[in-house]
């Protein structure tokens, strides 16, 4: 038996007034994902166990069959896995965003979208004055960097930036046990950059300058029971993101790296589809994962998410589905999403989103039946950790 699981990231929403009234998925032209519904069985999943936010990070966990309410210790440390940073056991890690911040209010959580060559020098720059032994920066992407602090204030509240956008940044500020030691850190690096020359250069171009570092998805090291262990499955994990490449490292899966994946719509489906199959030839549980609805959802454009969940059900579901039933084995599909990103809201929700399991080979299959948010009305609510869980086993 062959498992593979695909995961259209956010492709959850509200009706959409520009759509006619309909959720994206309503109207998407997908008619994979539709036979699939026609043929599988339909579940209405919770993603976001009680008391953690419901990021990426949190569902992408519970669609690997792990329980986040048990184990989830923060964001930052696995996008340090996903970056194959590794993290003592008192390590606590941080994910540092390069954000704008204009008397006192949050104007942009990514700096005008800095560049990784900018951010890089800056992250070595503030390395150099804030660093040492127990303080490691370490340069990302863009506007996402880490730190590890050994030893360093875990049990904190800290605000995502993105969340607090145009707001003052008064009440958002780290708060805990050691905060004056986290607020200290964030406001000496503002001195740093003030005057730094990648922010010369930038202002003078007109664009936002990364006026301080802040700090925010602390944790100390994530340890995931090993995936083969658990289930008995040998697998691999299809992404472009960090985060998910953190959680199938994490769970001892393979991650190949793929040239051309971006994490947004002009994403190398092919690649990844021929990085699933290889997968799949090669062991018994492919998960693959498209980012693009999600930042599509993110950026409010209801038609571009349209456009995202259409390529998705084209180019990654056909086909795999496709090549599940020609590789002369039994196999399961499960088709799902981690959370619901609502165009409207442009951020994550807490709400059940639809999951259809297939036991195949089904041959020819013709009929359609919804996969949206309407499917879940009549359905019982389940935990995707257990579902996935039982239906792996
Ligand atoms: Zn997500």
């Amino acid at each position: 038996m062959k498992y593979i699981l695909l995961v259209g990231d956010g492709m959850g929403d509200y009706p959409v007034d520009e759509l006619g009234g309909r959720t994206p998925l309503q109207a998407a032209r997908i008619p994979a994902m539709r036979r699939i519904a026609a043929r599988g069985t339909l579940h209405n999943v919770r993603t976001v166990p009680a008391g953690l936010p419901p990021g990426s990070d949190v569902c992408n966990m519970g669609l690997l069959g792990y329980n986040a309410a048990e184990q989830y210790t923060g964001r930052a440390p696995i996008e340090a896995a996903g970056a194959r940073i590794p993290l003592s056991s008192d390590d606590v890690a941080f994910r540092c965003n390069l954000v704008t911040v204009r008397d006192g209010r949050m104007i942009d959580y990514s700096a005008g979208h800095i560049s990784s060559e900018e951010g890089d020098q800056i992250i070595r720059d503030v390395a150099r004055t804030l660093g040492g032994e127990s303080l490691r920066f370490y340069p990302g992407i863009g506007y996402r960097h880490l730190l590890l602090w050994r030893d360093g204030p875990a049990d904190m509240t800290t605000q995502p930036p993105h969340d607090i956008a145009e707001q003052d940044i008064a009440p958002h500020l780290p708060s805990g046990e050691r905060e004056e030691e986290v607020r200290e850190l964030m406001d000496r690096s503002k001195a740093i950059l003030e005057k730094h020359p990648v922010n010369e250069a930038r202002r003078a171009a007109g664009r936002e300058p990364a006026t301080q570092l802040w700090l925010w998805g602390q944790g100390r090291a994530l340890r995931l029971q090993d995936f083969h262990a658990l289930y008995g499955l040998t697998g691999g994990v299809v992404t472009a993101v960090d985060l998910v490449r953190g959680l199938g490292l994490l769970a001892g899966l393979t991650v190949p790296d793929i040239e051309g994946v971006t994490g947004f719509i002009d994403t190398n489906y092919d690649g990844k589809v021929d990085a699933a199959r290889e997968i799949i030839r090669t062991s018994d549980f492919a998960y693959v994962h498209v980012e693009a609805p999600d930042e599509c959802g993110h950026m409010g454009d209801a038609k571009l998410k349209t456009q995202a969940i259409e390529d998705f059900d084209k180019r990654i579901v056909a086909p795999l589905w496709d090549h599940m039933e020609t590789c002369g084995e039994p196999y399961r599909l499960i088709l799902a999403m981690d959370h619901r990103t609502p165009v409207a809201l442009r951020g994550h929700t807490k709400d059940p989103v639809p999951l259809v399991i297939l036991d195949g080979p089904v041959g020819t299959v013709t009929e359609e039946a919804p996969f949206d948010e309407t499917v879940l009305d009549d359905l019982p609510e389940e935990w995707s950790y257990e579902l996935i869980r039982q239906s792996l086993r």
